[in-house]
């Protein structure tokens, strides 16, 4: 029997080696320390041991036991110290090191010239409201006065959807949705983005970005003076006091009669040269009196309201102010352009 333990004390420790993983400690502490364990079973078969040996077999026994138990101890402390100076160890933060670099953004130019129109008319006592990109052919072109067959109904100019829906051409159809609604007075600016199946070009984009604005009340109290003087005072405001501004006879559905508006040329102050074609004079809107046919669409009686409308786009007048030439670089946010305006940005901020 004491060879018999020595041999489970031997076999006990050569398993419990320093580098004894958790599975085999538990393997030797449940297979010699257990309840039915080897030990346990010896302990048992004592009872055949003649007298005189128990009490030494017993010492053997119980040495063999605490001896083992200790071992255990000692291996399942350094596992557990081992896995705290792990996690310590990946979670380490070295506080010297320099912090990531987050750039901080800045405003794009074009919506920086959104905004000051916009506060430039609100100033005038314009309401801002924002109307659907997604429209339908009535609220785009019907009650905007286009004939059944004008070019602009057709697939070449406009992005169709299905269930007779489109991309709106143009801000105009906040006129409507507007008026629709609401009673006069009203004076309202609608920004907003429009869309057309134009190439991406110098002078063109397939989404643009509008602003319209109106102005509506009793018949005889607005008149082509209100326009001229609106118009007049917001171009002052955005493009500098000194500006020229003409009005030009025109034509669009939606207007009786109509007028394109000019500035003096930004380049050449009005004497004349390549960007104005040599004529002093820049075109920078369009405009006129809402035509009575709008206001019976949206169920105003033209004998009792009357009003102007105007619109224009918000890149092309940004390009003018900005001195840009070239209408693709505010769609490629290219950093090295939009950075040239970041100063700017953080003014208005
Ligand atoms: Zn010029």
């Amino acid at each position: 029997m004491r060879e018999q333990l020595e041999e489970i004390r031997r076999r006990a420790l050569a398993e419990l080696g320093d580098g004894a993983v958790e599975a085999a400690i538990e393997n030797v502490r449940v297979r010699v320390l257990g309840r039915t364990g080897e030990l346990t079973e010896i302990m048992r078969a004592m009872r055949t041991v003649p007298n005189a040996e128990r009490p030494a077999l017993g010492r053997l026994v119980n040495e063999i036991k605490s001896e083992l138990e200790g071992r255990i101890a000692t291996l399942s402390d350094a596992l557990k110290r081992a896995a705290m100076e792990h996690a310590l160890g990946a979670a380490q933060i070295d506080v010297t090191l320099p912090g990531m670099h987050i750039p901080r953004g800045w405003l794009h130019p074009v919506t920086l010239s959104r905004e000051r129109m916009l506060e430039i008319f609100a100033a005038m006592g314009f309401e801002v409201v924002e109307t659907q990109d997604v429209e339908d052919d009535f609220h785009n072109f019907g009650a905007l006065n286009f004939p059944a067959d004008h070019p602009a109904r057709e697939m070449q100019d406009t992005f169709f959807l299905p269930g007779g829906l489109l991309l709106r051409t143009h801000t105009s159809n906040g006129q409507i949705r507007v008026m629709e609604q609401r009673r006069p007075p009203l004076a309202i600016v609608c920004p907003g983005n429009c869309y057309r199946r134009d190439e991406l070009s110098v002078r063109a984009s397939p989404m643009f970005s509008q602003i319209e604005g109106f102005m509506v009340d009793r018949a005889g109290a607005i008149t082509m003076g209100h326009l001229k003087g609106v118009i007049s005072e917001f171009l002052r405001a955005f493009f500098g006091q000194g500006i020229g501004v003409r009005f030009r006879a025109s034509f669009f559905p939606f207007t009786e009669p109509s007028a394109e508006v000019d500035i003096s040329c930004l380049l050449c102050a009005g004497a004349g040269c390549r960007v104005c074609k040599q004529s002093g004079w820049t075109e920078i809107l369009g405009s006129g009196m809402i035509h009575p046919n709008v206001l019976r669409a949206v169920g105003y009686d033209p004998a009792e309201y009357q009003g102007f409308a105007f619109g224009m786009g918000v890149e092309r007048t940004s390009l003018l102010k900005l001195g840009v030439d070239d209408l693709r670089l505010f769609f490629e946010n290219d950093l090295r352009f939009l950075g040239q305006f970041r100063s700017a940005s953080e003014a208005a901020s």
